[in-house]
Protein backbone atom coordinates (compact mmCIF):
# COMPACT_ATOMS: atom_id res chain seq x y z
CA UNK A 1 0.00 0.00 0.00
CA UNK A 2 1.26 3.66 -0.92
CA UNK A 3 1.64 5.90 2.21
CA UNK A 4 -1.16 7.55 3.19
CA UNK A 5 -3.48 5.64 0.52
CA UNK A 6 -7.21 6.61 0.36
CA UNK A 7 -9.98 4.32 1.21
CA UNK A 8 -12.75 4.46 2.23
CA UNK A 9 -15.27 1.70 4.66
CA UNK A 10 -17.83 -0.03 2.77
CA UNK A 11 -20.07 -2.83 2.77
CA UNK A 12 -19.40 -5.38 0.55
CA UNK A 13 -22.61 -7.95 0.26
CA UNK A 14 -24.47 -9.01 -1.70
CA UNK A 15 -21.65 -7.94 -4.17
CA UNK A 16 -18.38 -7.84 -3.68
CA UNK A 17 -17.82 -6.97 -7.03
CA UNK A 18 -20.45 -4.34 -7.15
CA UNK A 19 -19.11 -2.88 -4.12
CA UNK A 20 -15.38 -2.84 -5.04
CA UNK A 21 -16.39 -1.34 -8.65
CA UNK A 22 -17.99 1.44 -7.02
CA UNK A 23 -14.96 2.24 -4.94
CA UNK A 24 -12.62 1.82 -7.54
CA UNK A 25 -14.54 4.22 -10.12
CA UNK A 26 -14.24 6.39 -7.11
CA UNK A 27 -10.48 6.29 -8.04
CA UNK A 28 -9.99 4.85 -4.14
CA UNK A 29 -7.53 2.30 -3.49
CA UNK A 30 -8.13 0.42 -0.54
CA UNK A 31 -10.97 -0.33 1.55
CA UNK A 32 -11.98 -1.14 5.23
CA UNK A 33 -14.79 -3.85 4.93
CA UNK A 34 -17.46 -4.43 7.72
CA UNK A 35 -17.47 -7.99 8.31
CA UNK A 36 -19.48 -10.31 5.62
CA UNK A 37 -20.86 -13.33 7.16
CA UNK A 38 -22.89 -13.87 4.09
CA UNK A 39 -20.25 -14.05 2.05
CA UNK A 40 -18.18 -16.54 4.94
CA UNK A 41 -18.21 -19.28 3.18
CA UNK A 42 -15.63 -20.84 0.33
CA UNK A 43 -17.89 -19.66 -2.88
CA UNK A 44 -17.94 -15.88 -0.93
CA UNK A 45 -14.55 -15.91 -0.66
CA UNK A 46 -13.82 -16.50 -3.89
CA UNK A 47 -16.05 -13.90 -5.09
CA UNK A 48 -14.00 -11.37 -3.12
CA UNK A 49 -10.70 -12.66 -4.24
CA UNK A 50 -11.73 -12.39 -7.81
CA UNK A 51 -13.27 -8.82 -7.10
CA UNK A 52 -9.81 -7.50 -5.19
CA UNK A 53 -8.27 -8.86 -8.63
CA UNK A 54 -10.40 -7.28 -11.13
CA UNK A 55 -10.23 -3.64 -9.25
CA UNK A 56 -6.94 -4.00 -7.54
CA UNK A 57 -8.28 -2.47 -4.65
CA UNK A 58 -6.69 -3.71 -1.32
CA UNK A 59 -8.70 -4.13 2.37
CA UNK A 60 -6.93 -2.61 4.78
CA UNK A 61 -9.04 -3.79 7.79
CA UNK A 62 -12.41 -5.95 8.70
CA UNK A 63 -14.45 -4.23 10.53
CA UNK A 64 -16.52 -5.65 13.15
CA UNK A 65 -20.06 -4.79 14.56
CA UNK A 66 -22.16 -6.92 16.47
CA UNK A 67 -25.59 -7.44 16.11
CA UNK A 68 -27.99 -5.25 18.62
CA UNK A 69 -25.19 -2.96 18.58
CA UNK A 70 -27.59 0.53 18.81
CA UNK A 71 -26.27 4.19 18.32
CA UNK A 72 -29.23 6.64 19.17
CA UNK A 73 -28.54 7.64 21.95
CA UNK A 74 -25.77 7.98 24.77
CA UNK A 75 -27.52 5.55 27.25
CA UNK A 76 -28.61 3.63 24.25
CA UNK A 77 -24.65 3.46 23.05
CA UNK A 78 -23.99 2.29 26.83
CA UNK A 79 -26.43 -0.69 27.27
CA UNK A 80 -25.84 -2.13 23.78
CA UNK A 81 -22.62 -1.46 22.43
CA UNK A 82 -19.38 -3.73 22.07
CA UNK A 83 -18.03 -5.61 24.37
CA UNK A 84 -19.14 -3.76 27.37
CA UNK A 85 -22.51 -5.32 28.09
CA UNK A 86 -22.26 -8.54 29.78
CA UNK A 87 -25.09 -10.72 28.53
CA UNK A 88 -23.55 -10.26 24.39
CA UNK A 89 -19.96 -10.78 25.50
CA UNK A 90 -19.29 -14.42 24.81
CA UNK A 91 -21.03 -14.50 21.58
CA UNK A 92 -19.23 -11.44 20.24
CA UNK A 93 -15.85 -12.70 21.38
CA UNK A 94 -16.99 -15.41 19.01
CA UNK A 95 -18.15 -13.05 16.45
CA UNK A 96 -14.90 -12.00 16.31
CA UNK A 97 -12.72 -14.62 16.38
CA UNK A 98 -15.02 -16.13 12.78
CA UNK A 99 -14.43 -12.56 11.53
CA UNK A 100 -10.00 -12.76 12.46
CA UNK A 101 -10.46 -16.74 10.63
CA UNK A 102 -12.43 -14.46 7.55
CA UNK A 103 -9.88 -11.82 7.49
CA UNK A 104 -6.43 -14.52 7.44
CA UNK A 105 -8.43 -16.45 4.60
CA UNK A 106 -8.00 -13.00 2.34
CA UNK A 107 -4.75 -12.16 4.10
CA UNK A 108 -6.23 -9.09 6.38
CA UNK A 109 -4.25 -8.44 8.85
CA UNK A 110 -6.27 -6.09 10.74
CA UNK A 111 -9.51 -6.19 12.77
CA UNK A 112 -11.63 -3.48 14.26
CA UNK A 113 -14.35 -2.45 16.39
CA UNK A 114 -16.04 -0.31 18.82
CA UNK A 115 -15.71 -2.19 22.21
CA UNK A 116 -18.00 0.29 23.69
CA UNK A 117 -18.34 2.86 26.92
CA UNK A 118 -15.49 1.24 28.47
CA UNK A 119 -15.64 2.76 31.99
CA UNK A 120 -13.23 5.76 32.87
CA UNK A 121 -13.07 4.29 36.61
CA UNK A 122 -11.17 1.60 36.74
CA UNK A 123 -12.20 0.51 40.13
CA UNK A 124 -15.31 -0.22 37.77
CA UNK A 125 -15.94 -3.75 38.12
CA UNK A 126 -16.98 -4.03 34.44
CA UNK A 127 -13.53 -2.70 33.49
CA UNK A 128 -11.48 -5.03 34.50
CA UNK A 129 -13.95 -7.69 32.57
CA UNK A 130 -13.52 -5.35 29.68
CA UNK A 131 -9.85 -5.71 29.82
CA UNK A 132 -9.68 -9.29 30.43
CA UNK A 133 -12.17 -9.66 27.14
CA UNK A 134 -9.67 -7.65 25.02
CA UNK A 135 -6.80 -9.55 26.45
CA UNK A 136 -9.04 -12.66 24.61
CA UNK A 137 -9.59 -10.91 21.22
CA UNK A 138 -6.12 -9.90 21.29
CA UNK A 139 -4.78 -13.66 21.36
CA UNK A 140 -7.31 -14.74 19.22
CA UNK A 141 -6.37 -12.42 16.37
CA UNK A 142 -3.08 -13.16 17.01
CA UNK A 143 -2.59 -16.92 15.92
CA UNK A 144 -3.59 -15.20 12.76
CA UNK A 145 -0.70 -12.90 12.98
CA UNK A 146 -3.25 -9.95 13.31
CA UNK A 147 -3.81 -6.69 14.98
CA UNK A 148 -6.70 -5.39 16.44
CA UNK A 149 -7.64 -1.68 16.67
CA UNK A 150 -10.09 0.12 18.88
CA UNK A 151 -12.35 2.32 17.34
CA UNK A 152 -12.05 6.18 19.46
CA UNK A 153 -15.08 7.96 20.78
CA UNK A 154 -16.69 6.41 23.26
CA UNK A 155 -13.78 7.90 25.92
CA UNK A 156 -11.68 10.29 26.14
CA UNK A 157 -7.95 9.62 24.81
CA UNK A 158 -6.31 8.93 27.80
CA UNK A 159 -8.99 6.99 29.09
CA UNK A 160 -8.44 5.00 26.06
CA UNK A 161 -4.85 4.98 26.37
CA UNK A 162 -4.96 3.55 30.28
CA UNK A 163 -7.22 0.70 28.87
CA UNK A 164 -4.44 0.14 26.29
CA UNK A 165 -1.65 0.09 28.70
CA UNK A 166 -3.59 -2.08 31.21
CA UNK A 167 -4.58 -4.91 28.56
CA UNK A 168 -0.90 -4.37 27.67
CA UNK A 169 -0.96 -6.63 24.58
CA UNK A 170 1.75 -6.18 21.25
CA UNK A 171 -1.01 -6.35 18.64
CA UNK A 172 -3.43 -4.00 20.31
CA UNK A 173 -3.80 -0.83 18.06
CA UNK A 174 -6.08 2.30 17.44
CA UNK A 175 -8.42 3.42 14.69
CA UNK A 176 -8.76 7.26 15.32
CA UNK A 177 -12.10 8.51 14.65
CA UNK A 178 -11.44 11.98 15.13
CA UNK A 179 -15.78 12.56 14.68
CA UNK A 180 -16.56 10.14 17.23
CA UNK A 181 -14.76 12.00 20.17
CA UNK A 182 -16.86 15.30 19.11
CA UNK A 183 -20.24 13.37 18.28
CA UNK A 184 -19.79 11.68 21.45
CA UNK A 185 -18.58 14.74 23.65
CA UNK A 186 -16.07 13.35 24.75
CA UNK A 187 -12.29 14.83 23.94
CA UNK A 188 -10.48 17.14 21.88
CA UNK A 189 -9.53 14.66 18.65
CA UNK A 190 -6.32 17.04 18.19
CA UNK A 191 -5.13 17.37 21.46
CA UNK A 192 -5.78 13.21 21.97
CA UNK A 193 -3.59 12.33 18.65
CA UNK A 194 -0.64 13.28 21.46
CA UNK A 195 -1.42 10.85 23.65
CA UNK A 196 -2.91 7.80 21.24
CA UNK A 197 -0.12 8.54 18.61
CA UNK A 198 2.05 5.38 19.05
CA UNK A 199 -0.66 2.70 18.81
CA UNK A 200 -2.78 4.68 15.76
CA UNK A 201 -2.56 2.18 12.56
CA UNK A 202 -5.38 3.33 10.88
CA UNK A 203 -8.33 6.12 11.17
CA UNK A 204 -11.27 7.52 9.87
CA UNK A 205 -11.79 11.07 8.06
CA UNK A 206 -15.09 11.66 9.51
CA UNK A 207 -16.33 15.07 11.01
CA UNK A 208 -18.89 16.37 12.88
CA UNK A 209 -20.60 18.81 15.44
CA UNK A 210 -20.55 18.93 19.19
CA UNK A 211 -24.00 17.42 21.04
CA UNK A 212 -26.15 20.32 21.81
CA UNK A 213 -28.53 18.42 23.81
CA UNK A 214 -27.80 16.24 27.52
CA UNK A 215 -27.63 12.77 26.42
CA UNK A 216 -27.37 13.30 22.26
CA UNK A 217 -25.34 12.22 20.60
CA UNK A 218 -23.62 15.38 18.09
CA UNK A 219 -24.62 15.54 14.04
CA UNK A 220 -22.23 13.76 11.54
CA UNK A 221 -20.92 16.04 9.08
CA UNK A 222 -19.47 16.14 5.41
CA UNK A 223 -15.39 16.11 5.91
CA UNK A 224 -14.16 19.88 6.50
CA UNK A 225 -17.90 20.79 7.69
CA UNK A 226 -18.14 20.03 11.08
CA UNK A 227 -15.95 20.74 14.69
CA UNK A 228 -12.89 18.69 13.94
CA UNK A 229 -10.94 21.34 12.65
CA UNK A 230 -9.60 18.53 10.04
CA UNK A 231 -7.31 20.12 8.72
CA UNK A 232 -5.13 20.84 11.69
CA UNK A 233 -6.00 17.08 12.48
CA UNK A 234 -4.72 15.31 9.18
CA UNK A 235 -1.40 17.96 9.31
CA UNK A 236 -1.10 16.68 12.97
CA UNK A 237 -1.46 13.32 12.30
CA UNK A 238 1.17 13.13 9.89
CA UNK A 239 3.71 15.21 11.44
CA UNK A 240 3.46 12.66 14.55
CA UNK A 241 4.85 10.16 11.39
CA UNK A 242 1.38 8.18 10.69
CA UNK A 243 1.65 6.65 6.88
CA UNK A 244 -1.20 4.15 7.48
CA UNK A 245 -4.54 4.54 4.97
CA UNK A 246 -6.69 7.50 5.29
CA UNK A 247 -10.17 5.82 5.30
CA UNK A 248 -13.21 8.19 4.98
CA UNK A 249 -16.01 7.25 6.33
CA UNK A 250 -19.61 9.30 5.76
CA UNK A 251 -22.79 7.42 7.27
CA UNK A 252 -25.41 8.48 5.12
CA UNK A 253 -26.15 5.87 1.71
CA UNK A 254 -26.76 6.60 -1.70
CA UNK A 255 -25.96 9.21 -4.40
CA UNK A 256 -25.28 12.18 -1.23
CA UNK A 257 -23.05 9.59 0.44
CA UNK A 258 -21.13 9.41 -3.11
CA UNK A 259 -20.58 12.97 -3.65
CA UNK A 260 -19.48 13.49 0.22
CA UNK A 261 -17.00 10.54 -0.47
CA UNK A 262 -15.30 12.54 -3.50
CA UNK A 263 -15.18 15.85 -1.77
CA UNK A 264 -13.63 14.16 1.69
CA UNK A 265 -11.14 12.84 -1.30
CA UNK A 266 -10.33 16.09 -2.63
CA UNK A 267 -9.88 17.77 1.01
CA UNK A 268 -7.28 15.22 1.54
CA UNK A 269 -5.56 15.31 -1.48
CA UNK A 270 -5.51 18.79 -0.80
CA UNK A 271 -3.38 18.85 2.25
CA UNK A 272 -1.20 15.93 1.49
CA UNK A 273 -0.06 18.00 -1.28
CA UNK A 274 0.90 20.83 0.79
CA UNK A 275 2.70 18.36 2.90
CA UNK A 276 4.82 16.93 -0.09
CA UNK A 277 5.54 19.78 -1.51
MG1 LIG B 1 -15.69 5.51 12.56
Amino acid sequence: MTPLAIGVIVGIEPSPEQALTYVRDMGIPTVQISYPGGLDTPDGIALIKRALAETGIEITSVVCGFEGDQYSDIATVQATVGLVPESTRAERLKHIRQASDFASKLGVTRLQTHIGYVPEDPSDPAYQDVVAAMRTVCDDVARHGQVFALETGQETGAGLRRFIDDVDKLNLRVNFDPANMILYGNDNPIEALDILAPFIDGVHCKDGCWPTQEGQLGTEMPLGQGDVDFTRWLKKLIALGYRGPLTIEREIHGEQQRKDILLAKELIESITRQINR
